[in-house]
């Protein structure tokens, strides 16, 4: 009988092992509208998805089969209409995926093949066989172990039925913008750019947010649109520190997936149970502090555009990503899953694994976690990172008349309609140690 392809995070045709593995059979494509991820996630991401459907429905010849509801509930409904034997997934990671893909399994003969990783969760381990802990000496064994090479799969590779099934819904609409940056096409054109131009150069520049350098393929990962075993098969054949780097980038995103993969419930816990003892503020203040992070209005420039950036683009630059959720935890002291859920919701790229877990280092509280005495100082960080003010001037248009350097410091005065810091930063960095100090002691 025909077979299901159940796309979810892999909305490509390239490099797709579920379709070498219906190779061969009369197949029908599902992507399922499922409100229990939907929710969460904001208009640009909502966006970014409809718009990679609507490309994948053209691939596949207009024979993309989209249905909306709980996936265990309608993908053995669509399966027994339709009368298929078999349901092809790429293996999902995550604490929801996992759980949904063994309801469905009690219901369907469901064959996961592949996942979104170049390394598997769980495959990886200690010699102990235990999971790693720490990034370093899971990277060393992560490229020991090595990945395949990319699946040689097109939308040729299976034979696309279209059956007029009841419960098929219409891909829901985008803007033009959204619809011309999403989808597979748009993930390889963007990483054949990337790869012209600023592959050589980023290990240099992938920390300065005012050259916006990076590859910006997280948006691609993150639905699939490109698999990273693409990307690891065109690095292997270029020399030089830029295509090193980027495949340790790679890495840490396998490492967070394989973290959370062992450890399901940090994705709202602390890693480290000794921070359940953090003391956070709350009440009014604390209030009116986290609206102007959300906003970026916390007079400290350099935090202020990451915040602007995230909500204009729906993406930030990793080294502002950094120093707002430091900014948020240490210097507000409000709770990380509270930073976490506003990025989940803002980022296009918003990712459990790397998203939880990236808060979750800044916080202290992760793995391989920065020291709690490192406490980001936004104004140096700036400087440092941001050394013309360029980045800023860019998402701060109050900023704008200041030149160079001095739109970290302000040493000359704040422009009319740019907020006073809302916190002194020597003070709040002490109060911060103070906390920490307090869990170290117990
Ligand atoms: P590049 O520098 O071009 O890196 C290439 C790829 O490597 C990225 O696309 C990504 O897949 C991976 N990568 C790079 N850095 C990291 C990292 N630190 N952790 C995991 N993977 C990484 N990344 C997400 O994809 N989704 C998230 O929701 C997310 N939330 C984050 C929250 C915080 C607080 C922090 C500090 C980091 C977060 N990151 C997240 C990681 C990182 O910031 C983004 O992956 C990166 O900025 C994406 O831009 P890029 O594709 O241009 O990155």
């Amino acid at each position: 009988g025909p077979a299901i392809v159940w796309f979810r995070r892999d909305l490509r045709t390239g490099d797709l092992p579920t379709l070498s593995a219906a190779a061969g059979d009369e197949v029908l494509g599902l992507f399922v509208l499922d409100e229990a991820l939907l929710r969460p996630s904001g208009a640009a991401r909502r966006d970014f998805l409809y718009g990679s459907l609507a490309a994948l429905d053209e691939d596949l010849g207009g024979r993309l089969c989209v249905v909306r509801g709980d996936p265990r509930v309608v993908v053995p409904q669509v399966a027994r209409e339709f009368g298929a034997d078999t349901v092809h997934v790429s293996a999902d990671f995550g604490p929801y995926g996992r759980d949904r893909d063994d309801a469905v399994a009690g219901e369907v003969d469901l064959v996961r093949t592949g996942s979104p990783y170049a390394v598997a969760p769980g495959r990886v381990t200690k010699a102990d066989g235990g999971p790693y802990r720490v990034f370093t000496p899971y990277f060393g064994r992560w490229l020991d172990h090595g990945w395949r090479g990319p699946a040689e799969t097109s939308a040729r590779t299976v034979s696309w039925l279209d059956p007029a099934l009841s419960a098929r819904v219409p891909i829901p609409r985008t803007g033009p913008a959204s619809r011309e940056m999403a989808g597979e096409r748009a993930a390889l054109a963007r990483w054949a750019e990337f790869l012209d131009d600023d592959l050589a150069g980023y290990d240099a520049g992938r920390d300065r947010p005012d050259l916006d350098s990076t590859s910006r393929m997280s948006v691609y990962l993150k639905y699939g649109c490109i698999h990273p075993r693409t990307m690891l098969a065109d690095l292997a054949g270029r020399p030089g520190t830029g295509p090193a780097a980027f495949r340790r980038q790679l890495a840490w995103r396998d490492f967070y997936a394989d973290v959370l993969h062992h450890r399901p419930e940090t994705a709202r816990r602390n890693y480290d149970p000794r921070f359940d003892a953090m003391r956070y503020d709350s009440g009014p203040d604390a209030d009116s502090a986290w609206s102007a992070w959300c906003t970026g209005r916390t007079g400290y420039p350099i935090v202020d555009a990451g915040m602007r950036q995230l909500l204009a683009e729906g993406w930030m630059h990793n080294r502002v990503r950094m120093i707002v959720a430091s900014f948020l935890v240490k210097d507000l002291h409000l709770p990380w899953w509270r930073g976490a859920r506003y990025f989940m919701r803002h980022l296009i790229d918003g990712d459990l694994a790397s998203n939880q877990h990236g808060w979750q280092w800044t916080a202290g509280s992760g793995t391989d976690a920065a020291p709690y005495f490192r406490v980001f100082n936004p104004i140096s960080q700036g400087k440092k990172f941001d050394p013309d003010g360029d980045y800023v001037r860019r998402w701060v248009p109050e900023l704008r008349g200041i030149a160079g350097v001095r739109v970290h410091t302000l040493e000359d005065g704040r422009p009319r309609g740019y907020p006073d810091p809302i916190v002194d930063h020597a003070v709040e960095r002490g109060e911060a140690l103070a906390r920490y100090g307090e869990l170290k002691r117990g």
